[in-house]
């Protein structure tokens, strides 16, 4: 028998690794709580990675076996138990990040020295970070290029589905656990009971059950949501993704960082879609589908493109965190100067409580309150604000989102983020600074995203909200007491983060 380490492919299904393993012979899969990469987490994702693994689970008991749940360091757990289990080897998927490649060299090192076979695998992404390169042989910094040879590579089809058989069953994974004595049940030389389904509460594992609600997990439930998108939204996904208010996009980012979903299985439904939208326009009918709201700007060949553009992003900026894996701390672009950003601690935290007195950008935060999620144009939004018309390092903000979106991921986080401050990659230009009393305008129109979640300003006309910045103080009083007025000044901070911009790039900010 196999073991197969799961970490962010909480899925039987399309799961590169487990395939190969279950196409050997039986496999046993087991999830390690490491208390490093714990350090690192929140108590929404702790809960969110619960909900996934629970779904796993019962994935593995529906086949007749079960999960198995250890807690400790990889390197120490990893070979106690392949020797507890008799297993030939230890199988996993490649995580590309720095921290995650770390770990996997221990535990290389720790199964080599015990003498038991190891083997990884590409998973996580259609493309591995290596694989798409200019001309040049260099990494990708430009997307556009990346997406031209993303989108012309050949796909893998999605791996297949381990069977009943392939799996070690339940009774004998209890049974090998309760042997050796009962060690390995006890806890082993230096880790922690390993239980055969017995997933521990949040604080078991030191974290608190969050406010937000994480919503839904598991392979089921990723398939469920992205069949019905893929039914209808994707069509006019192009002209409707921006309105927050529209529910238009696929909602796929939690269960994509979780591995719930694989992306040769998603992939291959767009492909799906795309022939479907190819047979609308042939038909000469190139209308939105049933539940889409408008029609597409492009057709919906176009607007299922764009979507398969947003996972080619998620691929690029993997690649980015690989090739430099420093990002996570450091701007990726130089400036001349190091940015003097001015940090108020009394502006971030009106930012992180929603209380900014700009409405779009509250109901921004409060939905990441609410939900452990925002909607991307209001993600850019809210961003583009805390660096621009705050002034503050984007490191506050990339913090706070690490540790209150469910579908945070090191590399999408991190990107998001170093493009609205105009320092990373493929960044938005520093001189190119949303202003959110607009942007509220033009994406919610209606100020219907905006009130859903602030609920001070229900019942307002959405003029009078997208105004706000205008009102006096006795007009705001008797508009909506309990909604703050304006923290900062647009126009000004506009002024003042040109200035901070021309000032690290060694130009002068009068000019
Ligand atoms: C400041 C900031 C922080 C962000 N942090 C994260 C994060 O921690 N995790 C995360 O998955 N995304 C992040 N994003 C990207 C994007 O906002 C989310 O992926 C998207 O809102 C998720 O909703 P969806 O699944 O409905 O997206 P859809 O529009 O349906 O897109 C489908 C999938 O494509 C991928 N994707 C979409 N947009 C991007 C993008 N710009 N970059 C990379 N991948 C993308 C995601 O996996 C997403 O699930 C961030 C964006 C910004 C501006």
């Amino acid at each position: 028998m196999e073991l197969f380490w799961h970490r962010r492919d909480l899925r039987l299904t399309d799961n590169v690794g487990l395939a190969a393993a279950a196409d050997r012979g039986a496999v046993a899969g087991v999830f390690v709580f490491d208390d490093d990469v714990l350090a690192h987490a929140s108590d929404v994702r702790v809960r969110r990675l619960l909900d996934g693994l629970a779904a796993l689970r019962d994935d593995y008991r529906d086949r007749g076996g079960d999960l198995l749940v250890a807690r400790g360091d990889p390197a120490t757990v990893l070979p106690e138990l392949a020797d507890a289990l008799d297993a030939d080897r230890v199988v996993w998927n490649r995580d590309y990040s720095g921290l995650a490649r770390e770990r996997d060299a221990e535990v290389r090192r720790a199964l080599d020295e015990a003498g038991i076979e190891r083997e990884a695998h590409h998973d996580a992404v259609l493309h591995t970070p290596d694989s798409i390169r200019t001309n040049a042989g260099d990494p990708y910094s430009v997307y556009t290029y990346y997406w031209r040879k993303w989108t012309d590579r050949e796909k893998d089809p999605p791996a297949p589905t381990p069977e009943a058989g392939d799996l070690v069953d339940a009774d004998a994974l209890a049974a090998a656990v309760e042997s050796d004595d009962g060690a390995l049940a006890d806890g082993g030389a230096a880790t922690d009971p390993v239980a055969v389904g017995d997933l521990p509460a949040p604080d078991d594992v030191g974290f608190a059950e969050p406010d937000a609600d994480v919503g839904p997990a598991g392979t089921e439930a990723a398939r469920e949501r992205l069949d019905a998108f893929l039914d209808a939204a994707v069509f006019s996904y192009d002209a409707e993704r921006d309105y927050p208010a529209r529910e238009a996009t696929s909602r796929m980012s939690a269960f994509l960082k979780y591995g719930e979903i694989g992306v040769r299985e998603a992939y291959e439904a767009t492909e799906e879609a795309m022939a479907a939208a190819e047979e609308r326009v042939a038909s000469g009918n190139g209308a939105a589908g049933e539940g889409g709201d408008a029609e597409d700007e492009d057709g919906p060949v176009a607007a299922v493109e764009e979507y398969q553009q947003q996972l080619a992003w998620r691929e690029f900026y993997t690649q980015v965190l690989y090739h430099n894996p420093e990002v996570v701390a450091e701007n990726y672009k130089e400036y001349e100067e190091e940015i003097e950003w001015r940090d108020d601690p009394e502006e971030i935290a009106a930012w992180k409580r929603g209380e900014t007195g700009y409405p779009i950008v509250d109901a921004g935060m409060r939905q990441l309150r609410e939900e452990a999620f925002m909607h991307n144009r209001v993600r850019m939004i809210v961003a583009s604000f805390l660096t621009k018309d705050l002034l503050a390092d984007w490191r506050h903000g990339y913090e706070h989102f690490r540790e209150r979106l469910a579908d945070h991921d090191t590399a999408n986080d991190n990107g998001g983020w170093q493009w609205a401050a105009s320092t990373g990659t493929d960044a938005q230009p520093y001189f190119r600074i949303f202003n959110p009393m607009t942007q509220g305008e033009r994406y919610d129109p209606e100020a219907e995203y905006i009130t859903e979640y602030v609920p001070e300003l229900r019942g307002l006309d959405a003029d009078l909200i997208h105004g706000w910045h205008e009102l006096s103080p006795t007009q705001r009083a008797n508009a909506a007491p309990g909604y703050p007025a304006p923290i900062v000044d647009h126009s000004e901070r506009r002024e003042d983060a040109l200035a901070m911009y021309k000032r690290a790039r060694g130009e002068d900010p009068e000019e």
